[in-house]
């Protein structure tokens, strides 16, 4: 065998393991950072169903790899700092029994007999920078923002009303700490999303578009050939309805002997 060969062979291998354990689960439900990350309701339908989901390329397995093994690394730095931390990606539920919304937490974390909702985050040097300047993304912040909202008594009590965000540089290893405290108005308006997309999912209806077709938003969204075929769907029930309303009225013209007449309006 040339030598080529066999590293490609070896390569193979890797990416063939990375597909078994890159830590990337065919998602079956919606969480709440698809909620603060994209702002359209049909997107994050999709994402409650694992018939849309579809395993992502080797770059994507890669970085969920890279994402959860960088996440457990810092949870156990903080324990052998001597901080106490607790429910590391414990599961819940906003709306109990409903198990199609759900969210994972880093963790609890305890500083002088306080606890914070711990939230980890690893950025390149540039995004670093920003969180650094305190521009924290709106995304990271609402979804701080829900988690915090989620957890409030009596799920804990004392209530956790603080957040302690954790944001690693990937490219110097560099680290930085931003806390953060509750904020209701954006809880209740995260709140109020998820009852909605709750009723979608529970009756199985495709929210509208949340762009334009062809939308620059559209262009990496992993569910524009559902987007499509729902448009679809909804076109020919909508042609359906209108055949029947317009059979309906021509019985009725029919009943008060009107056929033939003009309708202006
Ligand atoms: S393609 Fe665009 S409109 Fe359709 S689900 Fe994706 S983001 Fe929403």
């Amino acid at each position: 065998m040339k030598d080529s060969d066999t590293a490609g062979i070896f390569t193979e291998r890797l990416e063939q393991n990375l597909q078994k354990n890159s830590g990337w689960q065919q998602r079956d439900y919606l969480g709440l950072s698809h909620v603060t990350r994209h702002s359209c309701k049909r997107r994050m339908y999709f994402e409650a169903f694992a018939e849309y989901s579809e395993m992502p390329a080797v770059n994507g397995l890669s970085k969920c790899r890279e994402g959860y093994v960088l996440e457990r690394d810092l949870q156990e730095q903080i324990k052998e700092a001597g901080f106490e931390l607790r429910l590391m990606g414990q599961e819940f539920l906003p709306f109990p029994g409903f198990k199609k919304i759900r969210f994972h937490i880093d963790g609890l974390l305890r500083i002088d007999g306080i606890w914070y909702l711990l939230e980890i985050k690893h950025r390149n040097n540039h995004k670093f920078i920003k969180f650094l300047q305190e521009k924290i993304p709106n995304e990271t912040y609402d979804q701080v923002q829900g988690y915090l909202h989620f957890l409030r008594p009596p799920r804990f009590n004392p209530p956790v009303n603080r957040a302690m965000l954790l944001v690693k540089n990937i490219e110097t290893g560099q680290m930085a700490a931003i806390l953060l405290k509750y904020n209701y108005i954006v809880g209740i308006k995260l709140q109020k999303i998820l009852l909605e997309m709750r009723k979608h999912i529970e009756a199985k209806r495709v929210p509208e578009r949340g762009f334009e077709v062809g939308a620059k938003a559209c262009k990496y969204c992993p569910y524009v050939g559902y987007c499509g075929e729902a448009d679809e769907r909804e076109a020919e029930a909508m042609a359906e309805r209108t055949v029947i309303i317009t059979r309906e009225m021509a019985m009725d013209a029919g009943d008060l002997g009107m056929q033939g007449h003009e309708w202006r309006i």
